[in-house]
């Protein structure tokens, strides 16, 4: 797992959380405004298009009942068909408005009588459809391109071909026969021009509009461009406008004189894109408020984490040096946040409660040592008490019977191998039963401590003495060589107690017998019945003598 720092983790959080709450925020705001976009601009193309439909009804109807009273003209119905008075009012109503581009009066066989600037006048109109048409009644017919007067009437300046819309109405006579008609050309750009207008009317609530009029198929008529395409039309008639293709499009009928088949519509249009540029500004904005909104949560929560850690860190800090056993370590303990205070506290009288224990705990185990030491000091004493109370004779100091043995037997084994000889001396003190009974056991004990102590000063150090009965001692002569062969350190032994003061007693002697190791032994016993037997020697020629 990742370790980041309180501090990080505040921030990340804080900075995150707020970003996703205004984002949240920013979506679901931007969300409503582009509906609520939509929903206005929708309304204001509807208007527009409300507008621009009832403008053109309205027009073309007027245009309708203009050319249907000239068609009911008193001359006319008398079957005056080339009355100038005729010509008269066509003319007057062609010079006052410049959307007609021709009027004219034909007869029931299409043949123009008379009309407007005397163009067509005497050709046959009999193909053209609002000649038969307007046979049968009125009519307002679709866009078409100029065919009989394409060459008689100046051109567009942008060079496009001239387009008219059609108004006729049948002539009849008195009796009611239809005896001629009454045609009317209207330029196109007439009708696109008020269509234009109109939507222009309201370019400044809406940028980027465009009106199209479309006929009663939903193909279009105009513009030019999109001729001929389709266009969408809303599904709901109560909202009367639908958001598809890109474009938010509004379309209503044009109110047309109901004496026409003629049905038109006005769809006025603007790309989404444009209708919903408020909103997404919008919410542009909110991101970029959210943005800003998330560092600067971001940084307010980096110093309050701040605030909050530094007294932690500080405490980690002083709990880590207590670690590696720092000495007048600080804690801070005053903070405004009571818990971290509390922290504080409780961490310093636990680092004081622990020091403490592990002062104890060093004492202890000071003390402790000290007692091992001891102990093992005594121990150790007392081993050597034991090894040497194992070797030892405990009454006179010198060596026990035991270690004598041993010895013996290392001895022989020695003289085996090198087969350099060594002796044995066999020292008995001489009526010693008599010492015990006349001075009693305690005063017998002191004079064998003393012997002890005599013979051990009358032999060489290498030389090996041992207590070998009751009042009996043994003693081995490694070398035999003079000066001190065996039968002068025995004498030297001999004289010595001999001549020694015994307090409270006369004299005590000893009897020595003297064994020589000899390779023809079988064991060690051999030597010592040897040494015995000498010994027994000695006290058979009168005792204070070596044999
Ligand atoms: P001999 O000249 O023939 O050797 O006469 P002796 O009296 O020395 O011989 P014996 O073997 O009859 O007596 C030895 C005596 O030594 C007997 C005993 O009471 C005494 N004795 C043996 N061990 C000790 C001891 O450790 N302390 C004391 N005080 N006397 C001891
Ligand atoms: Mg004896
Ligand atoms: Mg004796």
């Amino acid at each position: 797992m990742l370790k980041a720092s309180l501090r990080s983790h505040l921030t990340l959080w804080f900075a995150g959380l707020s970003l996703l709450t205004l984002l949240s925020v920013g979506f679901y705001v931007g969300h409503i405004a582009t509906e609520q976009m939509k929903q206005a601009s929708g309304n204001a193309l509807l208007n527009t298009a409300r507008a621009a439909a009832s403008l053109l009804g309205e027009q073309l109807r007027e245009r309708q009942l203009e050319v249907y009273l000239l068609s009911r003209a008193p001359h006319l119905e008398r079957g005056d068909l080339d009355n100038p008075a005729i010509l008269k009012s066509m003319q007057l109503r062609t010079e006052a408005r410049a959307e007609y581009a021709w009027m004219g009066v034909t007869d029931a066989e299409g043949k123009v009588h008379q009309a407007v600037g005397g163009l067509l006048v005497g050709q046959s109109v009999q193909q053209r459809p609002w000649f038969r048409a307007g046979l049968d009644g009125e009519y307002t017919g679709d866009p078409h391109e100029a065919v009989l007067l394409a060459k008689m009437l100046p051109g567009l300046p942008n060079g496009e071909p001239l387009r008219f819309i059609d108004f006729a109405a049948p002539i009849h006579n008195a009796e009611g026969q239809v005896i001629g008609v009454l045609g009317a050309h209207a330029h196109w750009s007439w009708v696109t021009r008020m269509v234009e207008s109109a939507a222009f009317a309201h370019k400044h609530s809406a940028p980027d509009i465009e009106a199209l009029i479309i006929d009663h198929d939903g193909n279009v008529l105009y513009p030019q461009a999109l001729a001929g395409q389709q266009v969408s039309t809303p599904d709901d008639e109560l909202q009367g406008w639908t958001a598809s293709n890109g474009f938010l499009t509004s379309t209503v009928s044009v109110p047309t004189p109901s004496s026409t088949a003629l049905t038109w519509s006005i769809a006025v249009r603007q790309p989404l894109e444009t209708a919903l540029q408020p909103a997404r500004l919008l919410f542009y904005k909110l991101l970029i408020l959210g943005v800003f909104a998330a560092l600067i949560f971001g940084l307010v929560a980096y110093y309050l984490a701040l605030y909050l850690s530094r007294p932690i860190e500080q405490l980690a800090h002083s709990a880590r040096q207590v670690q590696n056993k720092q000495t007048g370590v600080q804690f801070a303990l005053q903070h405004p946040v009571q818990e971290i205070a509390q922290l504080g506290q409780s961490i310093e009288a636990m680092t004081q409660s622990l020091l403490a224990k592990e002062r104890e705990l060093q004492q202890a185990n000071a003390s402790l040592e000290a007692t091992v030491a001891q102990r093992t000091a005594a121990l150790t004493q007392a081993n050597a008490e034991l090894l040497s109370l194992a070797t030892h004779d405990a009454l006179t100091g010198v060596y026990n019977r035991r270690r004598f043995d041993e010895k013996l037997t290392e001895y022989t084994l020695l003289f085996r191998r090198t087969g350099r000889p060594f002796s044995l001396l066999l020292i008995d003190a001489d009526h010693f039963k008599r010492i015990n009974d006349t001075h009693g056991h305690a005063v017998g004990d002191a004079v064998l401590q003393q012997l002890a102590q005599l013979i051990q000063a009358s032999v060489r150090t290498t030389d090996f003495v041992a207590r070998y009965g009751g009042e009996e001692f043994a003693v081995l002569l490694p070398e035999i060589a003079t000066p001190d062969t065996p039968e002068v350190v025995a004498e030297k032994i001999r004289a010595a107690i001999a001549s020694a003061d015994f307090p409270g007693i006369e004299q005590v002697t000893v009897s020595i017998g003297i064994g020589l190791a000899d390779p023809a032994d079988n064991s060690h016993a051999a030597l010592l019945k040897r040494a015995d037997q000498q010994l027994y020697q000695a006290k058979a020629n009168g005792r204070n003598r070596v044999a």
